[in-house]
């Protein structure tokens, strides 16, 4: 507080009274919201002093917020390693990532063919504008990772837990393989979380999440993480300085908040996914389940030597039987539990239809090609009853006949 203010006008009261209080021997338990643009000290040398990296502090909050820094102290530790900065989205630490690791006029960036919409489409209509060479290619085949390196990428940018179909690349193996290649690798963490795999202690070079989904958990914020290890450090900071996309401290605040509870909210999700697969399996109106905690998922064997006993992931995909646009449109409006959400990971379960919003973009054969059929359906298991959300999917069963 500024000394003798009652002394002021009504103004200059307005402006500073109640501000700058010095804690008086009390520690809040958690992190305030540190919502403010800058940081004072009482000289400029200290200012000098952070602004040149001799001593550690903040400045501004576009460089740094002490409520992000315990949100990426947080999700560093998660991950296994190295360091992180939280981002506005998902998508602006897809942004960063590929920044950081040199993506440039001429670089060689191969992106595997199950990557979220978004990514490939941010990956040919900005990436390469910036005159990167994209490659889509198949990181699930011997075949397909023969073709990938023999093509000499400088980066390859891949998911661990794919979407919709949930496949499940030989993360340790393609780390190993790029990094003979000299090639740098981004790992999209979103759908595996670091319950289910910790790519930084794979060696990955980068990790990118998507807090909006598992790490808020709650449907009601947009984050991103970007994890990198620590030989990127300077480059990340200098470019995530440059492009100002950071997280606002409200948003960081409420990520950190869902953090707290991750572990026990994916725990339930994977429960509740693994409980909807198999009573999906033998429903009639199902003409396939997605889930690569099922035998019949062609990465079952990879779920315990990759992601250990933590489970198969809260999402699964369905296929309903004789089913096309309309009976799809008129399935998932019959529910009730599983919100029509354009989203993932939160409490709440929910419905998505691929062919209408994350494949939306691509062509009818392309969605042929991925496997992506009108009849498709995608679920995020959520935490409620699972015994409710089997009533829930049997009613909308039931109006289809
Ligand atoms: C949602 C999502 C993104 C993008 O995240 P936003 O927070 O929406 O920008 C990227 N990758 C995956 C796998 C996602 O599910």
């Amino acid at each position: 507080m500024i000394e003798g203010l009652q002394g002021k006008r009504v103004a200059t009261q307005a402006v500073h009274a109640g501000e700058r209080a010095k804690p008086d021997g009390f520690l809040p338990m958690a992190t305030p919201i540190y919502s403010t643009s800058t940081f004072l000290y009482d000289h400029l040398a200290d200012i000098d002093a952070i602004s040149s990296g001799e001593r550690q502090g903040f400045t501004y909050s576009r460089h740094g917020n002490p409520t992000n820094a315990a949100l990426e102290e947080a999700v560093a530790l998660l991950e296994g390693g190295g360091f992180a900065v939280s981002l506005a989205s998902g998508m602006a630490a897809i942004l960063l990532a590929l920044l950081a690791a040199g993506v440039e006029q001429g670089s060689r960036v191969a992106a595997s063919q199950e990557l979220y919409g978004v990514t490939v489409k941010f990956l040919l209509d900005v990436a390469s504008r910036w005159g990167a060479e994209i490659e889509f290619v198949d990181v699930l085949s011997q075949a397909g990772r023969e073709a990938l390196w023999a093509s000499k990428p400088n980066v390859l940018l891949l998911e661990s837990l794919t979407n919709p179909l949930l496949r499940i690349p030989d993360l340790p193996a393609l780390v190993r393989e790029a990094h003979e290649s000299k090639a740098r690798v981004i790992v999209d963490n979103t759908f595996a979380t670091p319950l289910l795999i910790r790519p930084m202690q794979h060696g990955a070079d980068f990790s990118v999440h998507s807090a909006t989904k598992y790490f808020g958990g709650h449907g009601d914020l947009t984050g991103g993480v970007l994890v990198a290890q620590q030989q990127y450090a300077d480059e990340v900071r200098h470019m995530s300085r440059l492009v100002g996309a950071n997280l606002g401290p409200f948003e960081a605040w409420l990520t950190l908040r869902g953090l707290k509870t991750l572990p026990l909210r994916f725990r339930q999700q994977c429960e509740n996914a693994q409980i909807l697969a198999e009573w999906l399996s033998s429903h009639p109106r199902v003409e396939e389940v997605f889930y690569p905690g099922l035998p019949s998922h062609p990465d079952y064997s990879s779920v315990k030597r990759l992601f250990g006993n933590a489970g198969a992931g809260g999402v699964l995909s369905i296929k309903i039987r004789n089913a096309g646009r309309d009976e799809v449109f008129r399935f998932v409006d019959s529910l009730e539990l599983f919100l029509k959400a354009t989203s993932l990971g939160d409490v709440q379960s929910l419905v998505l239809y691929p062919t209408i919003s994350s494949h939306r973009d691509l062509s009818p054969k392309q969605r042929q090609r991925l496997g992506i059929t009108e009849n498709l359906i995608r679920l995020s298991a959520g935490i409620e009853d699972v015994e409710d959300l089997k009533s829930d999917l049997s009613r909308a069963f039931d109006r289809l006949t």
